[in-house]
C-alpha cells in the first residue's frame, strides 16, 4: 500500500535528510548528450488565512505555509517565512487553514466512489475498521493509491476473533479466528501482509445482542497486541459493555472503537488515561442504533472528556444498516459538541489523535514541517462556528490541490 511505503520513507527520515526530493543522480560526464535539467516542482504558498495546526494550540492569523513537492516545507507567521521564487500563490483571506480531517471508524471504504466523497468535503484519510472484502482487490487499490482525489485508505483488515465470535456471530461478517494463543501472532503477521495497518480486535461478549458470544482469551489478547506492537502496529478493539472495556484496557489495546452503552466508572477513565488510550466514540452509530442507549455514550463521553480523556474522530461509516453520514461528519461533530467537547478538541479529534490511532502520527494530523501535505482550507472560523466546516473552499491531499472554491 502507499502507507507502507510512507510510513518506510518516515523511518527513513530517520537517517536521510528528507523524503521529499528524492536523490537526483549525478549526471555522467560524458560522451552522450546531457540529460535537460530537471525542473523543480514549483512551491505552493498559501497566504493572509487563519492557521490551526492540529496540534491543539492557538490560532495564528496571516500566516504562510509552503508546500513544495507532497510535502510542507514552511508553516509560520508571515513575517516569519519567505516565500520561494515562483511559488504558485493562493491568497486565504477569510479562510482557515487545517490539517486534512480523518473519519477514523469507517468500513465499505474500499469503493472509489465513497473515498472521492470524503475526499472532496476535506476527510482526507479514512481508517476502515472492518473490510468488507479481504484481502481487497489490488487493481481498486492501484486505482486509489495513485490517484489524489482519492481519500486515503487506513486499514484495518478485518476482526481477529474465535470462532463463531463477533461479527461472524451476529452479522455473519467476515472474522480472521483463531482457537488457540499460538495462532495469534501468525494472524498479526498474515494481516499485516495482506495490507493492514492497524490490527482489529473483537472484544465483545454479546451483551447488546442478548446473546453470548464467545471472546478472545486473555493469552490470545496479549499475543495479538505484543506481536502488533513489535510490528509498531496499534490495536484497535471493538467493544461495546464496561466488562470487556475492563479487558481491552487490562489486556493492552491501544483504542476502543466504541464508546460503551453502560455507564462507564471512574476507574476505567482513570485506566484508560494512565494508559494513554484513545477512544473513538461512534456517536453516530448508537443514535442510528436507538434504544435510549444514546442517553449513556454522551454522558460517557462527557466524563471522559471532562477528566482529559483522548478521542479520536469516527462514525462507523455503514458499521449498521442504517444509512451513514458521508463526507464531513457534520452529525459525529455536533455529538461531540454536546458532549462538551470544544470546537478545538473536536479538531484535534479529527486530526492528532486520529492520525495517531490510524499508525501515522508522524505524517499526518498536524500542520508541521515535513509533514504531508493533507489540508482543508473553509471559509469562516469554525472555533467560533463548527458549521463553518462544511463551508470548504479548497482540498489538499498530498500536495496537490484537489478542489477549489
Ligand atoms: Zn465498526
Amino acid at each position: 500500500m502507499k502507507l507502507k511505503s510512507v510510513l518506510k520513507c518516515a523511518l527513513l527520515m530517520a537517517t536521510l535528510a528528507s523524503c521529499a526530493t528524492p536523490t537526483v543522480p549525478t549526471p555522467t560526464p560524458a560522451t552522450i548528450a546531457p540529460f535537460p535539467a530537471v525542473t523543480p516542482i514549483p512551491a505552493l504558498a498559501l497566504i493572509n488565512g487563519t492557521l490551526i495546526d492540529g496540534t491543539g494550540a492557538d490560532p495564528i492569523k496571516d500566516v504562510v505555509l509552503i508546500i513544495q513537492g507532497e510535502r510542507i516545507v514552511a508553516v509560520g507567521p508571515r513575517s516569519s517565512i519567505e516565500i520561494p521564487e515562483g511559488a504558485q500563490i493562493i491568497d486565504m483571506q477569510g479562510t482557515t487553514i487545517l490539517p486534512g480531517f480523518f473519519n477514523a471508524h469507517v468500513h465499505g471504504a474500499y469503493n472509489e466512489e465513497k473515498l472521492a466523497a470524503w475526499a472532496k468535503e476535506g476527510v482526507t484519510t479514512v481508517r476502515d475498521l472492518g473490510a468488507y472484502q479481504w484481502p481487497p482487490s489490488q487493481v481498486l487499490l492501484d486505482r486509489i493509491e495513485k490517484d489524489n482525489r482519492y481519500a486515503r485508505l487506513v486499514s484495518g483488515g478485518i476482526f481477529i476473533t474465535p470462532p463463531n465470535g463477533y461479527p461472524i456471530a451476529v452479522f455473519g461478517g467476515k472474522g480472521h479466528t483463531i482457537s488457540t494463543t499460538a495462532e495469534a501472532p501468525l494472524a498479526v503477521n498474515e494481516l499485516l501482509d495482506q495490507g493492514a495497518d492497524v490490527i482489529k480486535i473483537s472484544m465483545e461478549s454479546g451483551r447488546i445482542f442478548g446473546q453470548q458470544i464467545p471472546m478472545l482469551t486473555t493469552e490470545q489478547v496479549k499475543a495479538i497486541v505484543a506481536t502488533a506492537h513489535q510490528s509498531g502496529t496499534r490495536v484497535s478493539a471493538h467493544a461495546t459493555f464496561s466488562s470487556d472495556l475492563k479487558r481491552a484496557i487490562d489486556e493492552g489495546v491501544d483504542d476502543v472503537a466504541h464508546m460503551i452503552v453502560d455507564p462507564v466508572n471512574d476507574d476505567l477513565i482513570k485506566a484508560m488515561l494512565e494508559r494513554n488510550m484513545y477512544w473513538v466514540p461512534t456517536i453516530e452509530l448508537w443514535m442510528n442504533v436507538g434504544q435510549g442507549q444514546d442517553a449513556n455514550v454522551i454522558v460517557n463521553l462527557r466524563r471522559y472528556v471532562a477528566a482529559g480523556g483522548q478521542v479520536a474522530l469516527g462514525t462507523d461509516f455503514e458499521g449498521y444498516y442504517t444509512p451513514f453520514q458521508l463526507g464531513m461528519p457534520t452529525k459525529e461533530i455536533a455529538w461531540l459538541s454536546e458532549a462538551g467537547m470544544t470546537p478545538m478538541q473536536i479538531i484535534v479529534a479529527a486530526t492528532k489523535n486520529a492520525a495517531h490511532v490510524s499508525n501515522l502520527e508522524k505524517e499526518l494530523g498536524t500542520l508541521e514541517i515535513g509533514k504531508l501535505a493533507d489540508v482543508l482550507i473553509v471559509e469562516g472560523d469554525p472555533l467560533q462556528n463548527l458549521k463553518a466546516l462544511s463551508n470548504v473552499q479548497y482540498v489538499i491531499h498530498n500536495g496537490e490541490v484537489i478542489r477549489t472554491p
